[in-house]
């Protein structure tokens, strides 16, 4: 007996609920164009060097937000440069503040490996006080009618860090 057909999906989101599901869909894009998508797990061993960076993936661990600041003209940054871009000067590590607020987001309908069981889910750019630029992290435990420019938020850490971007997530401020 010839398996079951592939149920057809003309949003990705359901056929990415169908292929955790199933293992397979068929997705029809809105030329009627119809294309058979599989689920077909594999893995690398992928060991690699934080370098200059480890600080950063280490403080959040650490339940810390580290971004640095400019030896030269003092601009400090939200996501850590080794050097700075205003002056070209080498940076020194800075603590952040765990808290800060939306200054832009998004909501992701697709993601990569590490996101995909949570799509769609909601990506914001965070302000801190006395940092000039942002950090993009995900933002939790609200909906995207709840989300405004300029919404306090503060920092989560994972329990059980991976050192990895994922080890760190933004929720409304109580
Ligand atoms: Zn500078």
């Amino acid at each position: 007996m010839a398996p079951p057909k592939p149920k057809k999906y003309t949003k990705f989101r359901d056929v990415q609920a169908e292929i955790l599901k199933s293992g397979s869909a068929i997705f029809r894009d809105a030329n009627g164009v119809e294309s058979l998508i599989v689920d077909s797990p594999y893995s690398i061993r992928y060991i690699h060097s934080y370098a200059e960076d480890s600080p950063f993936f280490l403080g959040l661990a650490g339940g810390k937000l580290m971004g640095s600041k400019c030896t030269g003209c003092g601009f400090v940054y939200a996501t850590p440069r080794g050097h700075c871009m205003e002056c070209g000067e080498p940076t020194e590590w800075l603590e952040l503040p765990n808290s800060g607020r939306v200054h832009a987001w998004t909501t992701c309908q697709f993601g990569s490996e590490a996101f995909l069981k949570d799509t769609p889910y909601n990506l914001c750019l965070v302000e801190f006080d006395g940092a000039g630029s942002l950090l993009l992290a995900r933002l939790k435990d609200c909906t995207q009618d709840q989300i405004w420019i300029g919404m306090p938020v503060v920092a989560k850490f994972s329990a059980t860090p991976k050192y990895s971007i994922t080890d760190v997530w933004f929720v409304p401020k109580k």
